[in-house]
């Protein structure tokens, strides 16, 4: 029997796929094995949005082919690296051509005649088909893959490619099945999860159809919203919808409006502000979070201020920060690399964000303290709030609790920035 390791780097749209490429490779015969060092071939899914994480995903298929291993390369790495991945790969897939993992003759493959299917669509038709495989309590569904906004600095619409939407009725199947298989919560994901079109269904019927159609199904969350495209009627749906996550995933990215227009967001600070700021007031327990980046070229002392004054503002549970690297393809990595400020100063910036990040996610973490919480157990000691909070369970008990089952809790305190609550009482 074949062996393969599979290896995933990047966003959860890279982990979704990589569960799919597992079950298209069990049912072409191939046993999935925990350590490289056991595997015949090494599919290795990369992000390239980052250039650190990028590299190394390189490195790591790189040295598993010297080694002897027969890689295959898929996700945003396969396009971004094709040239130097094709010296030695067996296999190059990227995004959206996972299906022809059904036909590939795997004992033919060499490096020698690297096999690529790297164009958007280059074999005509995309869809994943239902998971067969053992399903977890919560699991992801992508229901829009690629992206068309082009912001300047982002590289995701050249290796993901143009966007494309899963039909209402594969989604629906998709989570009909894995209902059935046990899943309690779902989880909608795309890199632009609100720009969903398809026959007729924008994302806010998208959500009501599914809600209203698919019986069973505990709760319902998606990631990640582009704020521009947020609008009143979708908060008003999530505060409506019982089932629906208060749980709000939107990145600002920076709170400069200058920057905003050179990185063709579509927002402005303001407008921002007036969306998180409803959300706070129609749904005063959501969740929001958010990605932020420091160091984009022509960023002055002005404009982090901006960026810090959002985050003082909103007071964002949670944050993912990052310091802008120059992307190939992009705009601005092609010309305005030398806008870039220095090193330190962008260090500095960083820094203080995410001293501004931790204390504002604290002051706004202590309110729940006292509060009587529904969560949903994850494992690990951990469950999920309905606003998609983390939640440490201190309590010997959760030992015998199996993941998926809903519990109610009450928060004592925060431990660091993670609230925990010592005894729990089971729901169902
Ligand atoms: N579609 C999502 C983001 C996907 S990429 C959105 O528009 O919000 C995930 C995050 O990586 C981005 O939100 C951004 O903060 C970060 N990112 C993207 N390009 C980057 C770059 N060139 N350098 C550093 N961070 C970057
Ligand atoms: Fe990248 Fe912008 Fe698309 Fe997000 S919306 S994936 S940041 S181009």
């Amino acid at each position: 029997m074949k062996k393969v390791f599979i290896k995933t780097f990047g966003c959860q749209m890279n982990v979704y796929d990589s569960e799919y490429i597992s079950f298209l490779l069990k049912n072409r015969g191939f046993k999935v094995v925990d350590k490289p060092e056991e595997a015949d071939f090494i599919v290795v899914n990369g992000c390239v949005v980052r250039a650190k994480p990028a590299q190394k995903a390189f490195s790591f298929a790189k040295q598993w082919a010297k080694k002897g291993k027969k890689i295959i390369s898929v996700g945003c790495f396969a396009k971004f690296f094709e040239k130097q991945l094709e010296k030695f790969s067996s296999l190059i897939i990227s995004p959206k051509n996972y299906n022809v993992f059904e036909k590939i003759d795997f004992d033919n493959l060499n490096t020698s005649k690297v096999l690529k299917y790297t164009s958007d669509f280059a074999d005509g038709e995309y869809g994943y088909y239902k998971r067969k495989e053992k399903v977890k309590h919560s699991e992801y569904i992508t229901i829009v893959e690629g992206c068309d906004n082009f912001c300047s600095y982002c590289i995701v619409p050249f290796v993901r490619g143009r966007e494309v939407y899963r039909s209402v009725y594969e989604i629906v199947d998709e989570i009909e099945y894995l209902i059935s298989k046990g899943v309690k919560e779902i989880i909608l994901i795309g890199q632009n999860v609100n720009v969903y079109y398809h026959n007729g269904y924008d994302f806010k019927k998208l959500l009501l159809f599914i809600l209203k159609k698919v019986k069973n199904l505990k709760r319902l969350g998606f990631t990640t919203l582009h704020p521009r495209d947020v609008d009143y009627e979708l908060i008003k749906i999530v505060s409506e919808e019982e089932k629906l996550l208060k749980w709000f995933h939107l990145p600002f990215q920076t709170g400069s409006n200058k920057l905003l227009i050179k990185m063709r967001r579509g927002y402005l600070k303001e407008e921002y502000l007036e969306k998180v700021m409803y959300i706070r007031e129609k749904i005063p327990d959501a969740v929001i979070s958010t990605d932020i980046m420091v160091g984009l070229p022509f960023e002055d002392e002005k404009d982090f201020e901006d960026t810090l004054d959002i985050v003082n503002k909103v007071k964002f549970e949670n944050a993912f920060m990052f310091v802008y690297t120059p992307r190939d393809y992009t705009y601005a990595g092609k010309f305005w690399k030398k806008y870039i400020p220095p090193p330190d100063v962008v260090q500095r910036r960083l820094r203080t964000l995410i001293k501004n990040v931790t204390k504002n996610a604290f002051e706004r973490k202590i309110n729940f303290i006292d509060k009587e919480m529904c969560l949903m157990y994850d494992g690990g000691g951990e469950g999920r709030g309905w606003n998609n909070l983390r939640v440490k369970i201190l309590s010997k008990e959760i030992e015998n609790l199996k993941p998926g089952t809903f519990i109610k809790c009450k928060i004592e305190n925060l431990q660091g920035l993670l609230p925990y609550c010592k005894s729990f009482e089971i729901i169902s």
